[in-house]
């Protein structure tokens, strides 16, 4: 199964960001920069940055105001503990940083929507997502546990993610392959999904999708004609 940096919360992570848009229904809830920050703390609990370290103080709840971006944008030094593994996911947020999570979404939406039936465009986006973002595998130890991490080396919040996320996805296609990566068959959803179930059949994003979709056949397979 997959492990380490190929954790399921950091696939589902990429899965959920890509579905903030609902192309069909014309639904987006990363419009904001408060909805990037609502996306990253559920996503990135500040409990999960290592039981072991303070992670200092906490970041503030109230909205921030846009800002210029903080700090250098080249590299920071390597995120040596778990503690601040996610350093570039707590900072302020900014409108930039909101248009750069959106193209990632982009990406990370093609790359679900394209893996199945082109795997290898699909893999073009995760190298050069990757590449730009500097992801870099890191070997991360907590209490009798070792895992493997991608992350990025800059401070940026959307190469972090992108990291996360494209790192997760290429996992999933170099151990089960590009199919497992898809788009759900209801007619009116479009949401993606990554298939992790043990034979590799999914059809739709969630039970209630398949479940409207077999209520729907049955109709059409019983009504008056
Ligand atoms: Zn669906």
């Amino acid at each position: 199964m997959l492990n380490g940096c190929n954790e399921p919360s950091a696939v589902q992570t990429a899965v959920d960001l890509a579905n903030t848009l609902r192309p069909i229904k014309g639904e987006d809830t990363l419009e904001t920069v408060e909805q990037l920050r609502d996306f990253l703390d559920e996503h990135f609990p500040a409990g999960s940055v290592g039981p072991t370290e303070p992670s200092g103080p906490t970041e503030p709840t109230e909205p921030t105001e846009p800002t210029e971006p903080t700090g250098p944008t080249g590299p920071t030094g390597p995120a040596s503990s778990a503690a601040d593994r996610w350093a570039g996911l707590r900072q302020p947020l900014t409108r930039a940083d909101l248009a750069e999570v959106r193209a990632l979404r982009e990406t990370v939406r093609a790359v679900l929507e394209q893996a199945s039936t082109d795997a290898v465009g699909a893999a073009a986006l995760i190298n050069g997502g990757l590449r730009r973002s500097r992801a870099t595998p890191e070997l991360r130890h907590d209490h009798d546990r070792w895992w493997t991490e991608v992350t990025s080396d800059t401070d940026r919040c959307s190469t972090h993610l992108a990291a996360t996320t494209l790192s997760a996805l290429a996992s999933v296609i170099a151990t089960f392959g590009p199919s497992r990566l898809g788009v759900c068959a209801g007619p009116t959803c479009r949401a993606t999904f990554v298939d992790l179930s043990r034979n590799g059949s999914k059809q739709y994003c969630t039970r209630t999708c398949a479940h409207r979709a077999s209520v729907a056949a049955y109709r059409s397979r019983h009504s008056p004609r």
